[in-house]
């Protein structure tokens, strides 16, 4: 492997929030004790979280959605896949300008393998097209793209762990890549920080423009939390943002 090929392995991995790389083969090391017994004990009770990681070689040229489609297969590779029903690829206009990425599926979307589909998509889907049409930008949900850092459901709807922002991680950047939209709008949290890699919360960080790959990002509330009746202050920051997003977009 030559040393531009090795820079852009390590900046693909960089983008995916990894931050330590091990080599394939160990220096030789001399190690004075005897390891009989440790190698008996970790092969009678490997560890419980141990996921072999079968990362990708850097998007394909020329890589599409289908493409990824097929490469994700029947995915078993993290332990969500243990319970879901369905695998939420993503949603929307191939071509869209405009990518909003939210945390992972919940019931709805497991159930019907579409991404915001339930309560929080119905608001999104509003907040999109009521936004758009007052602002005089004819904009529908199809018209854009929606996808997830994870696409398989957390148990209860617990929040995505590192290890498997990681490995699905690896198929939302090649979504993007292949997408290539003019902006990319992160809902929450979750999709922030994988996102742009800050470590604030949402209400520091929303409002404001970010990038992923020299790609635009603005971060705002995620709609499952607008949900909450106590949140107008927030739904209204939501608003603005979403405003600004289309106006960079469609103007
Ligand atoms: N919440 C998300 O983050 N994504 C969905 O698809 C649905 C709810």
């Amino acid at each position: 492997m030559d040393a531009e090929l090795l820079r852009q392995y390590l900046e693909f991995y960089q983008d995916l929030g990894i931050k330590t790389l091990y080599r394939q083969t160990a220096l030789p090391v001399e190690i004075p004790m005897d390891l009989t017994p440790l190698r008996q004990v970790e092969q009678a009770f490997p560890p419980a979280n141990a996921i072999p990681v079968d990362l990708p070689p850097l998007a394909p040229t020329g890589d599409t959605l289908l493409k990824i489609i097929e490469d994700i297969g029947d995915c078993h590779r993290c332990r969500l896949s243990a319970a879901r029903n369905k695998i939420v690829f993503g949603v929307g206009n191939p071509q869209s300008p405009l990518v909003f990425v939210g945390e992972g599926p919940g019931a709805d979307e497991d159930a019907q393998g579409i991404p915001f589909v339930g309560r929080a998509g119905q608001l999104l889907t509003q907040m999109i097209e009521g936004t758009a049409k007052k602002e005089g930008i004819e904009l529908l949900r199809k018209d854009i793209y929606i996808a997830n850092v994870v696409k398989c459901r957390p148990p209860e709807n617990r929040t995505p762990e590192p290890d498997e922002m990681e490995i699905c991680g690896q198929f939302l950047h090649r979504q993007l890549l292949a997408i290539r939209p003019k902006v990319i709008c992160a809902l929450g949290g979750t999709a922030a920080r994988a996102l742009t890699g800050h470590k604030e919360g949402v209400t520091k960080m929303r409002g404001k423009w970010f990038q992923w790959q020299e790609i635009p990002v603005m971060v705002t509330y995620h709609p499952s939390y607008l949900l909450r009746p106590y949140n107008q202050d927030a739904k209204r920051e939501a608003w603005e943002d979403l405003k600004k997003v289309l106006h960079f977009v469609y103007d």
